[in-house]
Formats: structure tokens, C-alpha cells, sequence
């Protein structure tokens, strides 16, 4: 229509001049198609709780996840990479923002909950660039399948933030409190509610199979596949394929369903013949909260901590013929990390508000030299700053009052001194090492007030923090009848 349009405009009744121009417009448009196909698919497989030591290739003797395997075996396996938060919401601002969730205002709030409830009125700021608007200004067709969890209201939610398709649940899967005034636990197509209450049992199979079809209808074109699986967080379901079939309960069982998720998303790449031309990348929002047969070894703690059993996380990268097979990788990188890798893969553009995240497309193609771009990490929760990485180093902040983690839901914890740890020789972060290195522990603390600096601590804000979007109300999210 538009090569019509501009030789009807320059060569009205010049025959041979308008062929010549249509054979060149057709060469052109031909050379900007290749271009396109240069851009790869794009699949972040997102599971939700799941630890550390979840995974046959990460230790586990529990769970059978003989395709999540396979994808290490055929990619990358990252030793020290890290969700941006111990909680849900936190973690996938990060993601989707590539900052810190402090930065962008959506850290753990100020109402007592430590993630976005039902019919909560904030959500992520419009005028935040997410990975996924910035993969849909250059092309992308862009889904999320799965929990969101960054506001249930029509304006948070994922259609209005640069994704074509949504299909799940806008929130976690046991926010079905009548008390509170939560609706039945909702599933979404785009910003409709079509099930009420969902069937839980059936999730991880609809989810597989919507992505599957979303994927096969935009197969010739570049594709943004987030799929943030519901489980294994609380309460666990599976298919009737799977429940009570794996040797780890419940918990196993819906470990295992995502593994075959995954082997059925991977096949689908290769039955179509994109497989070459897609990176899927597999991780988790945060650490097993390590009850009901989930782990987080080697390291102490769970989700809810700042101890690396809550924030460090599984992740596996797979793109034939650009991933090296087999690889380990120990660098640091972070789920901030996916934005700004996923924009320079795609060739789309950051804005020019400051991110946090780094593009690690050295690291995950072996380029030589590639290391990791962090000075140092930082580990928030709730709404303090509580531990900062620099390389094998960790330091735990003093801390008047440790806000409540996962297993003691006390409102209030003690007081805890400080400590430097090494986390290569003392992955369990049991031995203070601070008196044989003042000098080591003198640049944890200036780097520690260089964070509260920016991005603030407990109440107080930092100098480069932005606001979430806060609406003036809120309705929850009902079946329409
Ligand atoms: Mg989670």
C-alpha cells in the first residue's frame, strides 16, 4: 500500500521508471525485513518462589527437572545471580523496569504489606520504560502469561505497560482474603476477568499452551514471550499428570509441571525452526520460602531475607550458536540486568531516565573479558537497606530493629550488629570477618551511605528516587456478568 502510494505520487504514467522504482523499493523493503529477523525472540521463563537449590542442575535430589537440565547443559547456568528483592512485587519491578524497586517506588510500602495487595491503588509509574514497551517500539510482538503482580487495577495492568496479550493472575495465587474484601481469585485475558475463581490446578498447562499459540502466531516476526509462573509460591497445585507423582510432595510436584512447561516451549522452538533465533532465559522473583519441601541450598535464609537464600536465584540461559553449551558463569548479574541486555539484543532504545541494570550479553556470550559491571549490589527489604555485595564480600548492616522476615511474621525483630562475611569461603554467611579487614569493611560502609544517598532508607528518601503511579481509587477485579 505505501510503495502504491509513492509511485502513483512521483511517476504518474512513466511506465518503465515506475517499475524500476517498484524493483528498488521491493530490494529496500527486502533488506529491512532481514533486518528485522536479526532481532531475536525473546522468552523469560519467571517462576515464583523458587529456591536456589530447586533444580536437578543447581543440587537438588528431590525434583526431577530433567528440561530445565537440559537447557544448562545446552546454555548457561549463573552461579551468583540475583532477584532486586526478597518479595514479589519488588522483584518484578525490577524486571521490568531494570532498577531498583526503590527507585522506581515500588518497594515495599508503608501499609504493612510487603506486596501489592488486591485492589491496591499503586502500580508502576506509565512514565517507567518496561522491557517490554521498549521491545514493542521496535516490533516486537509481546506477551505476558502468568501472575503480574504490579497492580490489578485497569490502568497497572500488563496491557497498559507495552504488552499486546496478558493471560493470568493479576496477583498472588493465595490473596483470597474475604475479610480484606478480595474477590475471587480472578484470571485475566487481557483486562477482563474470565474465570472466578480460577482453577488453580490447571494453571501451568494454560499458561503453557497460551504461550505455545502466542509463539506460533507471531513466528515470523521478533517476540517477547514473560511468563511468570504461578508456582511453586503457596498454595501448591498441579495438573492431575503431575500431582502426587513427584518424590517432593506438592511442592515437587508443581516444580516438575514447570519443568515440562519448559520442555514443551523449547520443542515448540524447534518444531517451528526459531529455536536458533530465540534466548530464553529461565529464573525466579526470589528464594524458596523453604517450608513445604523447598530449598535454597547451599545458602541460610529464605524468601522474605536479605541472607542469600532470598535474593540469590537460579537462572539458565539458552540461543543456539551464540551460547557457548555448558557454560558456568560466576559473575554477578541481576534480573535488573534483563532490560537493558534484552534493548541491546534488540536494538531498541533506553530512555533517559537512570537505570540500575547492566547489559550482560558479554557475559552470557563468553566474550573474553566479560565481568560483571557491579560495583556492589545492594539488598533491600522492606523499607531498609539491610546488606551490600561487593565482589566475595558482603556486609550486613547494624540494624536497630530487623523488619520481619519470612518465617518469624513478627512485626518487629531485634536488634543485629553488623557483619562482613566472605561468601566465597562462607556461602552461609556464619563468620564475622570485619576485625582482619577494617579496610574492606570501611568501603562496605561508605558504599552503604552512598546508597541511602540515593535510594534512601526506611522512611527517608533517597536524592534519585521516582514515584509509583497512586490512583485516587480502586475497585477489585470481578467476573463480568
Ligand atoms: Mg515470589
Amino acid at each position: 500500500m505505501v510503495l502504491e502510494l509513492i509511485e502513483e505520487r512521483i511517476f504518474k504514467g512513466k511506465t518503465n521508471m515506475k517499475l524500476i522504482l517498484t524493483l528498488f523499493l521491493i530490494s529496500l523493503s527486502g533488506i529491512g525485513m532481514a533486518q528485522e529477523r536479526d532481532q531475536p525472540n525473546l522468552i523469560v521463563i519467571f517462576c515464583d518462589d523458587l529456591g536456589y537449590g530447586d533444580l536437578g542442575c543447581y543440587g537438588s535430589k528431590k525434583n526431577r527437572t530433567p528440561n530445565v537440565d537440559q537447557l544448562a547443559r545446552t546454555g548457561i547456568r549463573f552461579t551468583d545471580f540475583y532477584s532486586s528483592s526478597p518479595v514479589c512485587t519488588p522483584s518484578r519491578s525490577s524486571l521490568m523496569t531494570g532498577c531498583y524497586a526503590r527507585r522506581v517506588g515500588m518497594h515495599e510500602d508503608y501499609t504493612g504489606h510487603w506486596v501489592l495487595i488486591p485492589r491496591s491503588r499503586r502500580g508502576l509509574n506509565p512514565e517507567e520504560l518496561t522491557v517490554a514497551e521498549a521491545l514493542q517500539s521496535v516490533g516486537y510482538a509481546t506477551a505476558c502469561i502468568g501472575k503480574w503482580h504490579l497492580g490489578d487495577q485497569p490502568e497497572h495492568l500488563p496491557t497498559e505497560h507495552g504488552f499486546d496479550f496478558y493471560f493470568g493472575i493479576p496477583y498472588s495465587n493465595d490473596m483470597q482474603s474475604k475479610g480484606r474484601g478480595d474477590p475471587p481469585l480472578p484470571l485475566v485475558k487481557q483486562s477482563s476477568v474470565v474465570e472466578a475463581p480460577v482453577d488453580q490446578s490447571t494453571l501451568t498447562k494454560r499458561y503453557t499452551e497460551t504461550a505455545i499459540e502466542f509463539i506460533t502466531a507471531n513466528q515470523s516476526k521478533p517476540f517477547f514471550v514473560y511468563l511468570p509462573h504461578t508456582f511453586p509460591h503457596l498454595p501448591l497445585h498441579a495438573s492431575p499428570d503431575f500431582l502426587g507423582k513427584s518424590a517432593n510432595g506438592r511442592y515437587g510436584d508443581s516444580v516438575e509441571e514447570i519443568d515440562w512447561s519448559t520442555g514443551q516451549i523449547l520443542a515448540s522452538l524447534d518444531r517451528l525452526g526459531i529455536a536458533d533465533n530465540t534466548l530464553v532465559i529461565f529464573t525466579s522473583d526470589n528464594g524458596s520460602n523453604g517450608r513445604n519441601g523447598g530449598s535454597n541450598q547451599p545458602f541460610s535464609g529464605n524468601k522474605g531475607s536479605t541472607m542469600e537464600g532470598g535474593m540469590r536465584v537460579p537462572m539458565i540461559a539458552k540461543w543456539p550458536g551464540r551460547i557457548k553449551p555448558g557454560t558456568i558463569c560466576g559473575e554477578l548479574a541481576t534480573t535488573m540486568d534483563i532490560l537493558p541486555t534484552f534493548c541491546e539484543l534488540a536494538g531498541a532504545k533506553l530512555s533517559d531516565r537512570k537505570i540500575d541494570g547492566f547489559d550482560i550479553s558479554g557475559l552470557l556470550f563468553g566474550h573474553e573479558g566479560a565481568e560483571s559491571a557491579y560495583e556492589s549490589l545492594y539488598y533491600y527489604r522492606r523499607r531498609q537497606l539491610q546488606a551490600i555485595r561487593m565482589g566475595d564480600w558482603k556486609y550486613h548492616l547494624p540494624l536497630k530493629a530487623i523488619h520481619p522476615n519470612w518465617t518469624t511474621h513478627k512485626t518487629e525483630g531485634a536488634a543485629r550488629p553488623a557483619k562482613l562475611v566472605n561468601l566465597k569461603s562462607d556461602p552461609r554467611e556464619l563468620k564475622d570477618v570485619s576485625a582482619a579487614n577494617p579496610q574492606v569493611l570501611a568501603k562496605m560502609q561508605a558504599l552503604g551511605r552512598e546508597a541511602i544517598a540515593k535510594l534512601g532508607n526506611d522512611a527517608n528518601e533517597g536524592v534519585e528516587q521516582r514515584s509509583a503511579l497512586t490512583l485516587d481509587s480502586s475497585a477489585p477485579m470481578v467476573l463480568n456478568k
